[in-house]
């Protein structure tokens, strides 16, 4: 079984819709189809709900008919014979009559979700009937069915791999399943969603759970590159990468995958490969437990992130004090990233703010708190780096112009992690660019 993943942009217009049926059908073999909303639909369904929380009834309406007309002109242009342009239609009529009656209701964090849900569940049924039209038989697996997280919203793998098992023998004479990506149900049975860019994961926790041969994501570039395409002119595709390598990647930050996406495909085996939808024939990447080591392979960076330094001279380095720094974090649920001590300090870094003052009231009893806030980590990625005489060299010389708030290297042997403050993360990436991969900048 192949699981094949496709964004946003993948399926943002009609034609690309089309695009994809085509290519599904050219690949042989059985495979699950996992699909993320129409490119945008996620964004503007969270703004609605923005403004449905804040009680402004009218901005969010405007919004719906904004999005409404959206998918109202999708479905006319996806769907030929008239009795499929009903069915196009009726899918628009019945996914907004759902929407306003949730903005209508009592709008909670629960109505909240289940609105995030409607763009994957609409696409996903958007498709389906496209094959039904060109007569191509597939079949809807709804996600709720089986995809779920536990009350610390992690996924459950193995009751995801359970359910799979008890779903998929009744569907095994078909070649094409079709699911949703980002949903799943919460603990309390709940409609909730693997947060932002979740499809990816969705793919690999499907891939992982059945033991698939392959893990396809199918997105708007050519694969991984060496660096952030969006703020650096001239990066390249990578064709291999191990899973430790991409994990890295995608934690800090590179975009084309959800962050947790590797760590269940890892898990299992199961090799990963991203593609270009835009351009088929292009290699894209292959990420598996092969590569080659001792060399920079890319460069991601990480915004949101949040350095707090705790000065004490009375208690550093006496047994058991980080300990107790660390259990600060764990009461919160607050993972740290980063980490650099010296004889009188400790700088930690975290991305998650929602208990900021409580943590920062609790270390306050250890010492002299200080927080920066807006840095981002740049993270240098290669396998085994150690291997290659001068890393730090290299890297220390490219960013010679600029100030350095904190450095990390030797917790995993696949990365260089640097903090800077957000203002100099555009510069770094392009220093980094010449410098480590003599691309320009
Ligand atoms: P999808 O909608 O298919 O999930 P995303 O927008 O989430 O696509 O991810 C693809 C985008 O990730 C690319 O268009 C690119 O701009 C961005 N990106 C950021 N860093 C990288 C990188 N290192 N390699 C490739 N793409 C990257
Ligand atoms: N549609 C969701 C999002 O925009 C999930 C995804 O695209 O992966 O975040
Ligand atoms: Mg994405």
């Amino acid at each position: 079984m192949l699981i094949m993943k496709f964004g946003g942009t993948s399926v943002g217009k009609p034609e690309r819709l089309k695009k994809i049926a085509e290519l599904v059908l050219r690949v042989p073999g059985k495979k699950i189809v996992v699909l993320s909303a129409l490119s945008g639909t996620t964004n503007t369904l969270v703004k609605i709900g923005d403004f449905l929380l804040a009680g402004k009834k009218s901005e969010a309406e405007a919004e719906i008919s904004q999005l409404e007309k959206h998918y109202i002109q999708y479905a006319s242009e996806l769907y030929t014979s008239p009795e499929y342009t009903a069915i196009g239609q009726d899918i628009v009529g019945r996914y907004f009559s759902l929407i306003r009656l949730l903005a209508a209701g009592s709008f909670d964090d629960r109505s909240y979700r289940e609105l995030l849900a409607q763009g994957e569940l609409s696409s996903t049924e958007f498709f389906y009937y496209h094959l039904r039209e060109r007569k191509i038989d597939s079949r809807l697996l709804p996600a709720l069915h089986f995809m779920s997280i536990d009350e610390n919203q992690e996924p459950e793998l193995e009751k995801i791999g359970e359910r799979l098992k008890a779903l998929l023998p009744s569907m095994s004479h078909l070649d094409i399943l079709i699911t949703q990506g980002y949903i799943c149900r919460n603990h309390k049975n709940e409609i909730d969603n693997l947060k932002r860019g979740g499809s990816d994961y969705t793919a690999s926790l499907i891939g992982a759970a059945i033991r698939a041969e392959e893990i396809q994501i199918w997105t708007d570039i050519d694969g991984m590159h060496n660096n952030d395409p969006r703020i650096v002119k001239k990066t390249l595709p990578i064709a291999e990468l191990t899973f430790d390598e991409a994990s890295e990647l995608a934690y800090f930050g590179a975009k084309i995958l959800h962050p947790s996406t590797i760590v269940p495909a890892q898990k299992y085996g199961v090799p990963v490969r991203l593609k270009n939808t835009m351009d088929e024939k292009a290699f894209g990447t292959l990420i598996s437990d092969k590569g080659t080591s001792g060399q920079f392979k890319a460069i991601a960076a990480k915004d949101g992130i949040i350095a707090i330094n705790i000065k004490s001279s009375r208690m550093l380095l006496a047994f058991g004090f980080l300990r107790r720094v660390f259990e600060v974090f764990e009461k919160y649920k607050t993972p740290i990233d980063m980490i650099s001590t010296s004889e009188v300090a400790v700088s930690v870094t975290i991305d998650d703010d929602s208990h900021l003052s409580e943590i920062i009231g609790e270390l306050e009893n250890f010492g002299i708190i200080e927080v920066d806030k807006n840095q981002s980590i740049i993270c240098v990625v290669g396998n085994k780096l150690a291997e290659k005489k001068g890393v730090l060299h290299d890297v220390f010389q490219s960013l010679a112009d600029v100030s350095v708030r904190m450095v990390s290297y030797g917790g995993s042997h696949n990365n260089i992690s640097i903090l800077v403050d957000t203002a100099q993360k555009e510069k770094s990436l392009k220093l980094l660019n010449q410098g480590l991969f003599n691309l320009g900048e």
